[in-house]
């Protein structure tokens, strides 16, 4: 399905002189696009920002081409949770993909909608699908400051979403006794290591990953890294883990030489590899404008330090990365239910929708890398400037005004801030 929308900016008044305006005139005109975003639509009191988003910033400015799911709640249980699938294999299909947060079903969410099944997290499906990796950038605005003084640029952090300690399995001993660790291959051939020989009680734990899923997390994160012309940092603990986490290393060499040296050396960036506790020490002494990768452990452990010391939740973007160069974008928070309950009783809220506008930017400035329209680009830039000036300018949403280092500050309702930034754009 295509979504156009009515241009709504036409204004004569316009001030400035003959040249300004035959300049504002041009830019009126709504930009083409060519091929359709895939557009997945979600729950909440994000599915409102999503709305107000693209009548107010997208559609009076662009001829906005999508393929539109609607992964609303409601929706998925219609469709047995077909539309989830259909729409991650039109982001394999077109290429590029915009997702608004979505309700993963728990218990008190199997009767507020009356589910037939707990559906499972449209994430997980998607990620499953695209065999991605999930990319975390703050968004740095002057006034937000980060609570790392030297953190200049933005540090993203790519976490490997597969295996270790997320899949373990687990013994607990309590009896004297010998621990062992055997594969049994298909042939029938045993390898066997000791583990451990207890005297007393203990605790024993199983982790594996496959060599497919640590190639398509170190394809995922250079293909990104070229992507964005940042620097490419990785880490595991191999001095220690001379087999487990230097196969990591290895394959990540081994791909990076193979496949993306020149590539990197063309676009003036670098593969870095260190040390875990090393990669720590200097993340925190860094200016910041790298890509950080971590094993799973240490991305889950690393990227909630990493954004709250960014500043909020409402501030960070996430994309997911195919190794085969397929693109998702999508705000890092959820819905946002309370607020939504706020709004469904009248009462104004003040949601924060920069990390929702930032994933349609990002999504738009891709698919107009790919199509070959620089106005594309160009427009998204404009949109994420707008974004960052309002803010920057002392008009932000209430969760940023509690946080901000600014004064003068005025605190806009949900849609008030939506508007405002559009007052922006105008000017820009
Ligand atoms: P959440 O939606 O991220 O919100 C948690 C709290 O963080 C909010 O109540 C709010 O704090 C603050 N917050 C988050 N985003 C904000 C924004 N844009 N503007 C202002 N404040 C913001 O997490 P949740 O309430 O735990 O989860 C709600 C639903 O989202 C769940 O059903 C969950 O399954 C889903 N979820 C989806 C995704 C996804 O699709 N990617 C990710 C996470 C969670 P205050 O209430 O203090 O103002
Ligand atoms: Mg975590």
């Amino acid at each position: 399905m295509c979504d156009t929308g009515k241009e709504s900016r036409g204004n004569n008044k316009q001030p400035g002189g003959k040249a300004q305006r035959a300049e504002r005139n041009k830019r009126m005109e709504k930009m083409q696009m060519k091929t359709p975003l895939v557009e997945m639509d979600g729950d909440e009191m994000t599915r409102i920002l999503w709305k107000m988003i693209k009548e107010e910033l997208l559609l009076p400015y662009i001829d906005l081409k999508t393929e539109y799911y609607d992964l609303g709640l409601a929706h998925r249980n219609e469709t047995d949770d077909k539309v989830t699938m259909d729409s991650a294999l039109a982001a394999r299909k077109y290429g590029v993909a915009v997702k608004c947060a979505t309700i993963t079903p728990n218990a008190a969410r199997m009767e507020e909608y009356h589910l037939k099944e707990m559906w499972k997290s449209p994430n997980g499906t998607i990620r499953a699908a695209l065999d991605g990796t999930v990319f975390r950038t703050p968004i740095v605005v002057k006034g937000i400051e980060p609570c790392v003084r030297n953190w200049e640029k933005p540090i993203t952090l790519a976490r490997h979403a597969y295996g270790d300690v997320y899949k373990n399995t687990e013994i607990v001993v309590d009896r004297p006794g010998k621990a062992e660790l055997v594969f049994t291959g298909e042939d029938g051939s045993e390898t066997r290591e000791t583990i451990h020989t207890f005297t007393g009680p203990g605790i024993l734990q199983g982790i594996h990953n496959t060599d497919q899923s640590i190639r398509s997390f170190a394809k995922a994160c250079f293909t990104y890294a070229l992507d964005t012309k940042q620097e490419l940092w990785f880490a595991t603990k191999d001095t220690i883990s001379k087999k487990y986490d230097h196969t990591f290393k290895d394959v990540f060499q081994e791909i990076y030489d193979a496949e993306y040296k020149e590539a990197f050396e063309e676009a003036g960036i670098s593969y870095f590899y260190t040390l875990i506790d090393d990669a720590v020490a200097r993340v925190m002494k860094a200016k910041g404008g790298f890509i950080w990768a971590c094993k799973n452990y240490d991305g889950d452990v690393m990227s909630d330090m990493v954004s709250s010391a960014f500043g909020s939740l409402a501030m960070m973007t996430s994309v997911l990365v195919s190794p085969d160069g397929i693109f998702e974008y999508e705000a890092a928070h959820g819905t946002v239910q309370r607020h939504y309950y706020k709004h469904l009783a009248g009462e104004e809220t003040s949601t924060n929708s920069v990390a929702t506008i930032f994933a349609w930017t990002g999504a738009l400035k891709k698919r107009g890398e790919l199509d070959g329209i620089p106005a594309l680009v160009s427009f998204a830039d404009r949109l994420e400037l707008a974004t960052i000036r309002t803010i920057e300018s002392g008009r932000m949403t209430k969760d940023l005004a509690l946080i901000t280092s600014l004064k003068d500050v005025q605190v806009k309702n949900s849609e008030e801030f939506i508007k405002e930034i559009r007052k922006t754009l105008e000017t820009l």
